[in-house]
């Protein structure tokens, strides 16, 4: 190792190889240190191996924290279309999925090759399987002691990201060293993340397993019209995912399971049109036959020509059909989840450059701060603007 350089980063993820390179482009000696066995784990397996890259909508009303405002000026600097005309100088071949959702052709390796031709045009040298020791502040500038040896750099770049996915090298290291100069961490937990059920709701939906279908899902603030998906260990798909970041233990989650339409208005038209369609029928106009069968069941309803019921009882079922109700046994917690909520307290961080007040060149960049985006592509931007903004200044 080096013994003395202009910028230490500490993890090569998203942030860290991304600040790498907008610092070493600007002539800065840069070293970027991961003690995982290589760079990039979560970028290679996120958006299901093709990396949701950025987002074409991102505004700062995506994200969660504790200061909504702190992260506008970095994302108002280097902005999706920033990153977009990155992807098209390297040629990577690209497209929206949903909802400006961007994700790779081909492999989510095309973002990990991308940030690394750019730290080898910054000069950048990354090294892995490299542990951290300790984090010493200097009169000027911050001394490393790391299983490879000692570093001495003038910036100290904290790039580990969050808790979740403890197998892909998550560690609340980024954490530990904000309390060591005193920062406070707002506190953290699991978010993007399936929602487990009690094991009596589990049975009573052992058919469902690999159905999904269009719903509002609510909790708090939290409101998404996206698809749900029925697990083997409970509920997950685009709309839980969402509204697990607003959820709380203990807490109701209200779907909408016909958010298109109001059920008791749209049965009773049905009943006009084809009376003598059995409720069952009409109703796999809307969802698959398993959960026809099993939302009828599950709420005691039994079906009969469409003729037979009165418009009070339609109007009854419809409104029972619409929603369901439901308190999660938990979450599948930092195993699976997408990404952290909650990290270290912007309140200490400068929003134009992500330097820490109390501490010169010291600096917090990526998903280790308490700022949180929306699944679909969000969380990726963050990364690169709060790295662009340490970058342009370390
Ligand atoms: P990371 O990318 O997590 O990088 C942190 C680095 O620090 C890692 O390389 C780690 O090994 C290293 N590190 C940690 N602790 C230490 C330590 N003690 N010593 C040395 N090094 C350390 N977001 C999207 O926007 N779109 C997606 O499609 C998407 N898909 C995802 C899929 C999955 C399965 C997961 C888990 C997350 C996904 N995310 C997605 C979220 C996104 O991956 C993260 O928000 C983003 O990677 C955060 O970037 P970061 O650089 O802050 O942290």
């Amino acid at each position: 190792l080096p013994q003395q350089i202009d910028v230490l980063i500490i993890g090569a993820g998203a942030a860290g190889l991304m600040c790498a390179a907008v610092a070493g482009q600007r002539g800065r000696s840069v070293l970027v240190l991961d003690h995982a066995n290589k760079v990039g784990k979560k970028i290679l397996m996120s958006g299901g191996g093709r990396c949701n890259f950025t987002n074409m909508y991102t505004s700062p009303e995506n994200f969660y924290s504790e200061n909504p405002h702190f992260c506008k000026s970095a994302l108002a600097r280097y902005t999706q279309w920033d990153f977009i005309a990155l992807v098209e100088k390297h040629g990577i071949p690209y497209h929206e999925k949903t909802l400006g959702q961007l994700f790779c052709d081909n492999k989510s390796k095309d973002i990990v090759d991308l940030l690394l031709a750019e730290c080898r045009a910054a000069k950048a040298q990354i090294r892995t399987r490299c542990s951290i020791e300790s984090v010493q502040p200097q009169d000027t500038g911050y001394l490393v002691e790391t299983s490879l040896g000692t570093v001495r750099c003038k910036s100290l770049v904290i790039a580990t990201g969050g808790l979740s996915i403890p197998t892909m090298g998550a560690t609340g290291f980024g954490y530990d060293v904000a309390r060591q100069f005193g920062l406070r961490i707002v506190p953290t937990r699991a978010a993007l993340v399936p929602f487990t059920q009690h094991k009596r709701q589990l049975q009573r939906q052992q058919d469902l397993p690999g159905s999904a279908l269009p719903v509002t899902a609510s909790c708090g603030e939290g409101s998404f019209h996206e698809q749900m998906l029925f697990t083997h260990r409970g509920l997950s798909g685009p709309a839980v995912l969402q509204v697990s970041s607003h959820w709380r233990e203990g807490e109701a989650v209200s779907f909408d399971l016909a958010p298109d339409r109001d059920l008791a208005e749209w049965l009773a038209q049905q009943r006009t049109e084809k009376p003598d369609a059995h409720l069952h029928t009409v109703l796999c106009g809307l969802w698959s036959k398993k959960l026809v069968h099993h939302f009828l069941t599950d709420k005691g309803i039994e079906s009969r020509p469409l003729k037979q019921f009165s418009s009070p009882e339609l109007a009854e079922i419809g409104a029972k059909l619409q929603t369901w109700e439901l308190v999660p046994a938990g979450t599948e917690g930092y195993r699976t989840a997408e990404v952290t909520l909650g990290g270290v307290d912007t309140d200490a961080i400068s929003s134009r450059t992500m330097e820490c007040k109390t501490h010169p060149g010291l600096y917090f960049i990526g998903e280790v701060l308490d700022v949180t985006g929306w699944l679909g592509g969000y969380n990726f931007q963050w990364a690169w603007s709060s790295a662009h903004a340490a970058g342009e200044v370390v």
